[in-house]
């Protein structure tokens, strides 16, 4: 299937290409409180050229900018598009083989940090809109582009700033583009993700750590707490033990298990993946597989410290001992209630062990049935010509709630970026063919869902 965009996107590759550089030279580091600014001015202007008006939303972190371009607000659907301005720090410099904020094209692609993590993704964006506009005279829709400068540093005030600007960020529906393609670079579109709660447990025995032999039997053991807490937390096969704990899950709908039917499943690329044997992967049933990684909640044990762990051996009794968890959670479980319902299982059942939150986030996730989806993956279709694999969710946890939770809107995370784009890596790059599919990709999508989501 080709487009009609092609023509336009191939009339201005050069000066894309150009404006994708320039974004890419400002290091906008959110960590290293660098140029954070500096960069949100030149995109603004870069906005302002492409036809946006551009207004800063009231935050308490760097600027939140909000670019608006097309027809009035409620005469036409509008649609949310979010990225991020800032970047991931460049170190270790000397594992470039080209100057990070010197972007520099090898063998088909841009390398250089934030090339795509996620400067050609949220510019392919811009870009497309304007390609509609240019092709069409006209925009179908509203577009409220969201651009912010926190989101390498965990988007500190994007929640806050969400609530507090409700109104003004109100859509029918919001895209997503961050992270890589699927595999093979095949496009693909996320409809949730996970959520996560870390915490971590410490449990103290005597003061100090004792002689196993002479102290044994008569001293607490604070392993040995931990391992009865965390064998009443989970069991052996995967089941969490948390009272109430799957009281919120919402069940896996029929829609969602015909999208896991048509995902692909190569036992061998699974096997690599996730560093197993073939032998342990094949027999593993594909919906089982999809089910587990992206529906069903996962208790993890992160890292596990008590007593001596140098060479030989130390018979003791430490003193103390912890451990380091993480809970991926499902829609539409709420971290607030299943961190308390945590806190009043462990009093009960561990009272000596203490519970330290490391925070959470809450899952997302978009039915399957929302109109504007076959419309976006025709859009996807007309620009790469293959079908995007749509998935229920993603494993991950991302602030996808902002727009599900917070907007109460539907959201689709829809990758441009290659799947090998070494983002927060050395040599970061995106594939320039992606990039100019991701604008043609942009004006596909938004031109059909204008069109199923007329007023
Ligand atoms: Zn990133």
């Amino acid at each position: 299937m080709s487009s009609r965009f092609w023509p336009y996107v191939d009339q201005h590759r050069d000066a894309f290409l150009a404006l994708w550089m320039d974004e890419v030279r400002q290091a906008g580091i959110s960590a290293q409180h660098a140029r954070v600014e500096e960069t949100a001015v030149l995109v603004t202007r870069m906005l302002h050229d492409t036809g946006f008006s551009v207004t800063k939303l009231p935050t308490r972190g760097y600027p939140v900018l909000l670019a608006e371009a097309g027809g009035p607000e409620g005469t036409v659907p509008t649609v949310l598009i979010y990225g991020h301005y800032d970047v991931q720090p460049a170190d270790p410099l000397d594992a470039w083989q080209s100057p990070p904020f010197e972007p520099t094209i090898r063998d088909g692609r841009l390398y250089g940090r934030g090339t795509g993590d996620n400067k050609g993704q949220h510019l392919a964006h811009i870009l497309g809109i304007g390609a509609l506009r240019a092709v069409d005279g006209i925009l179908p829709l509203h577009v409220k582009v969201v651009l912010e400068g926190e989101e390498e540093s965990g988007s500190p005030h994007l929640a806050e700033t969400f609530a507090n600007c409700r109104d003004r960020l109100r859509a029918d529906l919001a895209i997503t583009s961050d992270g890589p393609m699927g595999i093979g670079d095949h496009p693909v579109i996320n409809l949730g993700v996970r959520g996560i709660l870390s915490f971590e447990l410490r449990a103290q025995g005597a003061l100090f750590d004792n002689h196993s032999g002479n102290k044994g039997n008569l001293v607490p053991n604070p392993a040995w707490t931990l391992v009865h807490a965390l064998s009443a937390l989970r069991g052996e096969h995967g089941h969490i033990k948390i009272p109430g704990f799957y009281d919120a899950v919402r069940p896996v709908g029929e829609l969602e298990d015909r999208l896991i039917a048509s995902l692909p499943f190569d036992p061998a690329i699974v096997a690599r993946t996730l560093g197993l044997p073939l032998e342990t992967v094949e027999p593993w049933p594909k919906e089982d597989y999809y089910r587990r990684l992206m529906l069903a909640p996962s208790f993890s044990i992160n890292g596990m410290a008590a007593g001596y762990q140098g060479a030989g051996h130390k018979t003791i009794i430490p003193a103390t001992a912890s451990v380091k968890c993480d809970v991926r959670l499902v829609a539409d479980q709420d971290p607030v209630v299943i961190d308390q319902r945590l806190r009043d299982y462990l009093a009960d059942v561990a009272p000596d062990v203490e519970y330290v939150s490391h925070g959470h986030m809450r899952p997302s996730r978009t039915p399957p049935d929302h109109p504007a989806l076959q419309a976006l993956a025709d859009g996807l279709t007309a620009a790469h010509g293959v079908t995007p694999y749509i998935q229920p969710a993603l494993g991950g946890s991302l602030p996808d709630y902002v727009f599900t939770h917070i907007l109460r809107i539907p959201s689709f995370i829809i990758p441009y970026a290659n799947e090998d784009e070494a983002n927060h890596s050395p040599n970061e790059n995106m594939r320039l063919d992606l990039f100019y599919r991701g604008i043609v990709a942009t004006a596909e999508m938004l031109s059909r869902v204008a069109e199923v989501m007329k007023r």
